[in-house]
C-alpha cells in the first residue's frame, strides 16, 4: 500500500478509537508530504488546529510556516505532526498518560513516513524521543535515536513570546539542510 493509503488507513484507526483521551475535541492528524525528509513534531493541536482539523495554522504555524519558506522550501513539502492529536482543554499541556496514550499511532505515522529527520518543536516533543533533553542546552543540535535522527528546536510558540529564542529558533532552521546533508552521509 502506498503511503498516503496507509496514512489515511491510520487516521480511519484512531477516528474509531474511542479508548484515546481527549476525544471532546477533533482528531488533527497531521499533513503535508507522506514521503517527506523531515518530520516536525509539535506538542498538541490548539484552538484554530482544531477548528479546521490541521496542525499549525495558528499564530505558531504561521512563523513555522515562514521559516520553512525562508530555506526556500514548501509547507507540503515535508510532513507535520503533533505528539498528541487532540487539544488539551483551556491549551494546557499534554498529560504524560495522554502522550502514553497517543505513542502507538505516532509510532507507526513514523514508520510510515519514514523521515530521516525528526525536527521535535518544543520541549515536549523533544523529551518523547530524548527523555534526558533540556531545550535551551539541545535545541540545534543532532541525536541518533534508533534509526532515526532527531533534531530538537524550539516551540515557534515560545519565539513568538521572546526575540533572543526566535533568533535562536530561526539559526537552528538554517542549519537544516546541512544537517539533512550530515544524515545522509551517516545512513
Ligand atoms: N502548537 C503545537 O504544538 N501544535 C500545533 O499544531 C499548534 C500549536
Amino acid at each position: 500500500m502506498a503511503r498516503t493509503e496507509q496514512l489515511a488507513t491510520l487516521n480511519s484507526e484512531m477516528v474509531a478509537d474511542k479508548t484515546l483521551p481527549l476525544c471532546e475535541s477533533n482528531l488533527v492528524f497531521g499533513e503535508g508530504n507522506p514521503g517527506a525528509t523531515v518530520l516536525f513534531i509539535g506538542e498538541a493541536p490548539g484552538a484554530r488546529e482544531n477548528e479546521l482539523c490541521r496542525p499549525f495554522v495558528g499564530r505558531s504555524g504561521q512563523l513555522l510556516e515562514k521559516l520553512i519558506g525562508e530555506l526556500g522550501w514548501r509547507r507540503e513539502d515535508v510532513y507535520i505532526t503533533n505528539i498528541v492529536k487532540r487539544r488539551p482543554p483551556d491549551n494546557r499541556d499534554p498529560l504524560p498518560q495522554e502522550i502514553e496514550d497517543y505513542k502507538p499511532y505516532l509510532t507507526r505515522q513514523i514508520e510510515i513516513i519514514s523521515p530521516l529527520v525528526i525536527a521535535t518543536l518544543g520541549r515536549f516533543s523533544m523529551n518523547y524521543f530524548l527523555p534526558l533533553g533540556k531545550i535551551t542546552r539541545d535545541q540545534g543540535k543532532l541525536f541518533p535515536v534508533g534509526k532515526l535522527f532527531v533534531y530538537p528546536l524550539f516551540h515557534p510558540a515560545a519565539a513568538l513570546r521572546s526575540t533572543g529564542t526566535l533568533d535562536d529558533l530561526r539559526a537552528s532552521f538554517k542549519k537544516l539542510p546541512a544537517v539533512i546533508a550530515k544524515c545522509q552521509t551517516l545512513c
